[in-house]
């Protein structure tokens, strides 16, 4: 074989081996799924307690309980509840998981959204939660959907919704103003950049109402996204989170 020939050759299959889905995504080892079998077992569903509300971790000493309610709360959802009810994630953004986040984000690897989606439902089979009527992405703004091609939100909730049997819809949702990155701001700047970030499209009067995001950090957009949806008539909103970030 010509050694331009050889050289070609051994291109396409540096290609095929990125291309193809058989390498776990956080240890290397062979796998035909995003994570191997080792990995699957060792990072999902670690045992944490976390706010029923805002699915912030607590300690034992920060664990607070309601007369009327069996759950646990942060006290920060008890004193000023946010307008979401309830909060389903399944891990501390940290090392190892937030490299599928960022995959899922960055490098359009649509495997991790279907891996979220997947032990989400599994989260929410196991809670005693209603199930939701209708499933939506957090929005991104149309100058970001553009730039990146995809929501990565919507690449998690639309096969969850699927595994759960309920519709989803990514138009009843927008995002009306580009917000500058939440990382930059303090707490009280983070609440004012998203305030009035949210439109409302779709008729979700009388409904429950679950929205999914990748990584949830300060809840600012969460939050505000629920008080839009409530102010249009949401009876109940459950945020879906794959990543929590422990603090700010
Ligand atoms: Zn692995
Ligand atoms: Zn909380």
């Amino acid at each position: 074989m010509p050694s331009r020939v050889r050289k070609f050759a051994s291109t396409i299959k540096r290609l095929t081996d990125i291309a193809l889905p058989n390498q776990c995504a956080l240890c290397g080892n062979l796998s035909q799924e995003l994570l191997c079998e080792g990995c699957d077992a060792q990072y999902w569903n670690e045992p944490r307690l976390r706010c029923a509300t805002c699915a912030l971790p607590l300690g034992a000493s920060d664990m607070r309980r309601e007369r009327d309610d069996t759950r646990a709360h942060c006290a920060a959802c008890l004193e000023s509840p946010p307008a979401f009810n309830d909060t389903l994630a399944l891990a501390d953004y940290r090392a190892p998981l937030d490299t599928l986040a960022v995959e899922l984000k960055f490098r359009a690897r649509l495997a991790a959204g279907e891996t979220f989606a997947r032990n989400l439902h599994a989260l929410f089979e196991d809670s005693d939660l209603p199930v939701p009527d209708v499933i939506v992405p957090v929005p991104l703004s149309r100058a970001r959907i553009v730039a990146r091609g995809y929501n990565q939100a919507w690449a998690i909730a639309r096969p969850l919704a699927r595994s759960m049997g309920v519709p989803s819809d990514a138009s009843i949702v927008a995002r009306v103003r580009h917000t500058s990155a939440q990382s930059r701001l303090d707490q009280d700047a983070r609440r004012r950049n998203v305030a009035s970030a949210f439109s409302i499209s779709g008729d979700v009067r009388g409904k429950h109402v679950g929205v999914v995001d990748d990584v949830m950090t300060s809840g600012a957009t969460l939050d505000a996204l629920a008080r839009m949806l409530k102010l249009a008539g949401a009876r109940r909103v459950t945020n879906f989170v794959a990543l929590r970030t422990p603090k700010d």
